[in-house]
């Protein structure tokens, strides 16, 4: 299907020529727009004002008019979502509206998974074809996990130039700025946060320390090279300020001001953002998101947002569509109802996704935020995926509420772990949890004070096992605390 380019005036700034573009120009001329002129910010406050600040009925039809433009794009140069569509026997003029949205059936991780081990290696989602991808490709990410298969998404040098402006509008929404000196920790492993981060930084005219291994002498750099952030795991911020200590340095005299983190829930979950902010007398902000879905940006926190009792994210409308589903009809909840999460991306040539089920419990909340941003914002953070959501004797539990329970005793150190056995036909909780010190007096005390919360708190009795310092495994990276032995 291909359109009159004056359709197009109100989404390039190219001069109007007579010609008829295709539905890929179209898609790439709206992902050029974006880029175009977007690489100072606007003011002392806000990079992109003209997004973050709109009123709600504009930011609806920009996402009306990018979704009417990319459906085209991936029903022709997408095998993957041109058969989802025919099977709903859809075509791209059936969705004219926001409301049409919900025509279109849930993307999931597994029908990606799925693509791939039919069509090796990349899957037939990208609407890119190999000479594209030869042409236009900057980077692979994959998916983590241990089970399946990786999937990988790709990335086009017009997707790195969207996504560092998204980040350095996040960054900035953050309070960073560029005379801050950033300390990133990690590999450079395919993980999006940080890629983010640094492309971010890059674009603001901030400084980068990419820390290397081991943690010692991240810990060393702190000292000689005084940053002012850092970009960490939640976990990871506190194993390094651990050891900070131990080489007598004290992480709240540190030159450490702010601390980004993602990989794991952190300003959702109050106890463990408590212990990180008092550990580092620093402030904690959150990313929020994953890799299938990165150019459309993260869920994000405000620098005015984390002074609040109850920490919200920001989600960036103008590059995505989120909606939350009944997790067992994935019908849509209204909003300001907690659901799953669904993410329409609408910021990439290479990887863009049609309601794919991201799956974070989540409630949408559209009320303007302190920092007068009007774009929504995911209510009290994100706190855990759907997929870690563990069933105990018929109750649903999360990892992030016992954490919340463990991280609010503070004769506890900062790790722990969670261990699912089955006892006959029941099953067994253990929660395995370090003291601060060597032989804790009154310990036995202490287990029992953490067994009747966890009990008062989420019904289920575990048995509470208390260790010294130093006997469970240190989180290098993200923190693997839930191990389910019922199976084995
Ligand atoms: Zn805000």
């Amino acid at each position: 299907m291909v359109d009159e380019v004056s359709e197009l005036s109100s989404t390039t700034t190219a001069p109007t020529v007579l010609r008829r573009l295709s539905a890929r120009d179209r898609w790439v001329a709206i992902l050029e727009k974006y880029v175009a002129g977007r690489s100072r910010p606007a003011n002392d406050r806000y990079w992109m004002p003209e997004f973050e600040t709109a009123p709600r009925a504009e930011i609806e039809e920009l996402q009306r008019e990018k979704l009417v433009a990319l459906l085209p794009y991936l029903y022709e140069h997408s095998a993957f979502y041109h058969a989802k569509l025919s099977a709903a026997k859809l075509r791209p003029a059936d969705i004219k509206s926001l409301k049409d949205l919900v025509k279109i059936p849930i993307t999931t991780k597994q029908d990606m998974g799925r693509s791939v081990a039919a069509h090796p290696p990349w899957g037939s989602y990208s609407p890119l074809s190999e000479a594209d991808w030869r042409q236009r490709g900057w980077y692979v990410f994959t998916t983590s996990g241990t089970t399946a298969a990786p999937r990988p998404v790709r990335m086009t040098h017009l997707d790195r130039r969207a996504w560092s402006l998204t980040a350095a509008r996040t960054n900035y929404a953050q309070g960073v700025r560029a005379s801050d000196v950033a300390l990133t920790c990690t590999t450079y492993n395919p993980h999006v946060f940080f890629w983010g981060t640094h492309l971010g930084m890059e674009v603001l005219g901030g400084k980068l320390i990419p820390g290397g291994v081991p943690t010692q002498r991240r810990a060393l750099f702190i000292e000689m090279f005084k940053p002012t952030v850092l970009v960490a795991t939640p976990s990871y911020t506190l194993h390094l300020a651990e050891a900070m200590r131990e080489q007598g340095l004290d992480p709240r005299r540190s030159s450490v001001k702010k601390l980004l983190c993602a990989g794991e829930p952190a300003s959702g979950i109050p106890a463990t953002r408590r212990r990180i902010e008092e550990t580092w007398d620093a402030e904690l902000h959150d990313f929020y998101g994953c890799t299938e879905l990165a150019q459309a940006g993260w869920a994000h926190t405000c620098a005015e947002g984390v002074k609040l009792d109850v920490v919200s994210d920001h989600l960036p409308e103008d590059l995505g569509i989120w909606e939350t589903v009944d997790p067992d009809t994935m019908e849509p909840v209204p909003y300001g109802e907690r659901g799953l999460t669904v993410l329409t991306s609408l910021a990439s040539e290479g990887s863009p996704q049609l309601r794919f089920l991201v799956g974070d419990f989540t409630v949408i909340d559209h009320e303007r935020c302190v920092c007068g941003r009007t774009l929504a914002r995911a209510r009290g953070g994100c706190v855990g995926r759907a997929d870690d959501m563990l069933t105990v004797r018929g109750l649903n539990l999360f990892p992030s509420a016992l954490e919340e329970i463990i991280r609010g005793f503070e004769e506890l150190a900062d790790e722990f772990q969670i261990v699912l056995e089955r006892r006959g036909a029941l099953d067994e909780l253990i929660v395995i949890a370090e003291t601060r010190v060597t032989g804790t007096e009154d310990s036995e005390r202490l287990a029992r004070l953490i067994a009747e919360e966890v009990h008062r708190q989420c019904e289920l009795r575990p048995q509470v096992k208390l260790v010294d310092p130093g006997t469970l495994p240190k989180t290098e990276f993200k923190a693997h605390r839930v191990f389910d032995r019922r199976t084995a």
